[in-house]
């Protein structure tokens, strides 16, 4: 059964809804303002993360960096041992260096060729007469 509107409850609706509107907008702004506080959290946190993408990217280039080094220097090393073989062959090397030299031997191609040819050298030299 409808009932109609009483003109005295006009007032009292109008206010309920004049309050709701205010409520509304209210949450609205509160929300608002959580949106921009979560905008300025979001920015920040962002700049962090580039700034640590940065340094993680500066940090590997200085690693790689001392690798060329290290690897030139290994590759130095490797060609100073490849000095060794001749007095490796002759044994005159003392024994921690012609160790050292074994160890490089058998990584080095060019020490290995040179070895094999001073060894067949060595074997035709010693077959030729001895000049009188
Ligand atoms: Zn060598």
């Amino acid at each position: 059964m409808n009932r109609l509107l009483d003109e005295r409850d006009i007032p009292t609706i109008a206010r309920a809804v004049v309050d709701e509107i205010k409520e509304r907008g209210a949450a609205m702004q509160a929300l608002d303002q959580r949106a921009k506080e979560r905008d300025v959290e979001f920015v920040a946190l962002r700049r962090t993360l580039w700034e640590r993408l940065e340094q993680t990217q500066q940090q590997a280039e200085v690693i790689r960096q001392r690798d060329v080094r290290i690897a030139a220097l290994e590759r130095l090393v490797n060609e100073l041992r490849c000095g060794d073989l001749v007095p490796f062959q002759d044994d005159d090397l003392p024994p921690e260096r012609a160790d050292a030299f074994r160890a490089h031997l058998a990584t080095c191609t060019t020490c290995q060729a040179g070895l094999q040819d001073l060894v067949q050298l060595d074997a035709r030299l010693s077959t030729l007469a001895r000049p009188r």
